[in-house]
């Protein structure tokens, strides 16, 4: 059972305390009192460092798309590994990934990789500034793009700063530079008219707006077709360049959120999935600007593009294999699977009697317990939701521990994210567990 002091997760914890400020490196992957440590995983099921095998639906916060140890990436990156793993200089691998998902992506007609999807949106922003020579960049308030400086302001903006609903300010976040948040501009989630009015008015000043398609950030806020539609028109008509950030919402479709909505963006950050469980990033875009930035030849590119381990070997045959395995009947499998986890979990609620508001698409879904009517449409709805329900995430947090403890890990949040290794009754056995959660949480 969790939380257990004699656990070796536990012990584990209190030795990382002293070496690791609160005995971590990455936040998202922290819960109190201690997280549960890993071991070992073997397609969608993940053992602790105690012996506890779980249903893995967190899919490291979507990049394990294919499970755990798939034997065909795991083939590749050894037989990559034997080849060479380290090199200045290019490899054929590159190549191979580059080819898999210019192929697949309507608005990547040339792509250059990096190490995380964080690099991806910097070095989206950058190759925006660099082709208009404009410097500023509109966001989505509440948006999470990584940890630029840039990218990351208004991520979560205290309501004493966050201004005006309809021109809201620009916050850095703690420890981020103000020079860079002087140079963004936010506009609000799904509301066409605020958005179209300030990019108008910032026209100018515009090199691009930077837009994430489903903003997990926002219990998985879809922009509708209304909102994508007029900011690919706005931009469109102001030469301002549209970004999208496919990081994560690559998930949405086989070629993702540009295929699933037919909006196509002149450049694209992406990172998680296409590099089969390594690290990885790129950014991709129109030939015409990516040729422009970032080729080399002919006195060299306007914006420089080094990183020791861009595109490493092992990453891009990692990813190869991820990107081969990961078909358009296997996409559509996956995406059933969360139709029945949803259809489910709403199913569950309302034989426990419990609220529930689930949401997601495709593979991701996300379980809230809030009246399942509630408005959760931008920041500052979500903002108003969580100060008004200060039970909601005590009940989240108790719904964690008891999945925790009856063999299916997801995000303490309420995410769960699906991969190609699960089946029915996997979702199934998930399902049943939800349910006696929901009963217990009465
Ligand atoms: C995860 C994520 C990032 C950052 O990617 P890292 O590889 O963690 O740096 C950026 N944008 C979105 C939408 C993400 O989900």
């Amino acid at each position: 059972m969790y939380p257990d002091d004699e656990s070796k997760s536990q012990q584990l914890y209190r030795r990382a305390l002293q070496v690791l400020p609160g005995g971590n490196s990455r936040h998202t992957v922290f819960y109190a009192p201690y997280p549960v440590y890993a071991a070992s995983g073997r397609g969608c099921r993940i053992t602790d460092v105690d012996g506890v095998e779980r249903l893995d639906f967190v899919c490291n916060y979507s990049a394990d798309m294919h499970g755990h140890s798939h034997p065909e990436i795991v083939a590749a990156i050894q037989a990559q590994a034997a080849k060479v793993i380290s090199v200045g200089m290019p490899t054929a691998a590159e190549i191979d990934l580059a080819e898999r998902i210019c192929a697949r992506m309507p608005g990547i007609d040339r792509i250059r990789f990096c190490n995380s999807g964080t690099e991806a949106v910097m070095f989206a922003l950058k190759a925006a500034r660099g082709f208009s020579g404009k410097p500023a960049v509109a966001k989505v308030e509440g948006a999470y793009h990584g940890s630029d400086d840039g990218a990351s302001t208004s991520q979560q903006p205290d309501p004493a700063r966050w201004g005006d609903a309809g021109a809201p300010s620009s916050v850095p976040l703690c420890g981020a530079s103000r020079g860079a948040a002087d140079d963004m501009v936010i506009i609000p989630m799904n509301d066409a008219g605020a958005a179209c009015a300030i990019i108008e008015k910032h026209r100018d000043q515009l090199a691009a707006v930077l837009l994430d398609p489903i903003v997990k950030q926002l219990g998985y806020e879809q922009a509708t077709p209304a909102f994508l539609r007029a900011i690919r028109e706005v931009t469109q008509k102001h030469g301002i360049l549209l970004i999208f950030d496919e990081v994560y919402s690559f998930r949405l479709g086989y070629r993702g959120a540009q295929g699933a909505t037919g909006v196509t963006p002149d450049i694209t950050a992406m990172g998680k999935i296409i590099g089969g469980g390594l690290p990885v990033g790129a950014v991709g875009g129109r030939a015409d600007i990516m040729e422009a930035v970032f080729d080399p030849r002919d006195g060299g590119a306007r914006v420089g593009h080094g990183g020791t381990f861009n595109a490493n070997p092992l990453t891009m045959a990692a990813g190869a294999a991820a990107m081969a395995l990961l078909t358009q009947s296997e996409f559509d499998r996956v995406a059933a699977l969360g139709e029945r986890a949803r259809a489910g979990l709403r199913e569950a609620a309302k034989i426990a009697a419990v609220p529930a508001m689930v949401r997601g698409a495709t593979s991701m879904v996300g379980l809230f317990h809030l009246e399942a009517g509630t408005e959760m449409h931008n920041y500052r709805d979500m903002a108003a939701v969580v100060a008004g329900h200060p039970e909601m995430l005590q009940r989240a947090y108790r719904f964690f521990l008891h999945m925790l403890n009856n063999g299916v890990l997801m995000s303490p949040m309420g995410f769960m994210l699906l991969s190609t290794a699960m089946t029915e009754s996997d979702i199934d056995f998930m399902l049943e567990q939800a349910l006696q959660g929901m009963r217990s949480l009465g």
